[in-house]
């Protein structure tokens, strides 16, 4: 099961102020932030993250990518299945990065190299998302 994880606690319908960030460290980024609302992410095999790797102050869209995080990658931890009024057969959770590694192979390309997230900031939930990454 694949979550795609772009809310935060202090990033919901304006993405542009998405502040997780991916610093690069030779073949991989140092992923730091916390995400939220996120749709199977109490049990999703694999997210794909938004996350800031650059930015850029004129250009508040910009520097979005798209990372991909496993389940048992170290210092990747989740949160607890959220109390909701309905759609109780999914969960929805949180998502803790804490210099998580993610290998740069793990980078969703398709749309060019870092910064693929600016058409998910410029648009609006999972499908430019989908056109982006193919799921
Ligand atoms: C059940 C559930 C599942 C979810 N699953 C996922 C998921 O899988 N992945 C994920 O990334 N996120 C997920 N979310 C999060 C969801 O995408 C966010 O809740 C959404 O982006 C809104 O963000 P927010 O809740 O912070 O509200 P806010 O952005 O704070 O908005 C609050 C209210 O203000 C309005 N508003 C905001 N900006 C403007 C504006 N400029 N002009 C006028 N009105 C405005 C909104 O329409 C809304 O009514 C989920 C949420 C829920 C409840």
């Amino acid at each position: 099961m694949t979550a795609i994880a772009m809310t935060e606690p202090a990033a919901g319908s304006d993405l542009a102020g998405i502040s997780v960030s991916a610093v690069r460290d030779g073949d991989s980024y140092v992923l730091n932030g916390a995400k939220t609302f996120i749709t199977g992410g109490v049990q999703a095999d694999l997210a794909i993250v938004v996350a800031r790797t650059s930015r850029d102050e004129a250009d508040r869209r910009a520097g979005l990518t798209l990372l991909v995080v496993e389940e048992g990658m170290a210092c990747f931890s989740r949160g607890r299945n959220l109390d909701k009024l309905g759609l109780k057969s999914q969960d929805t959770g949180g998502l803790f990065f804490d210099d998580v590694w993610v290998p740069v192979a793990g980078r969703m390309t398709r749309c060019g190299d870092e910064g693929p997230g600016r058409l998910i900031s410029t648009g609006t939930g999972t499908g430019p998302v989908r056109r982006c990454t193919g799921f």
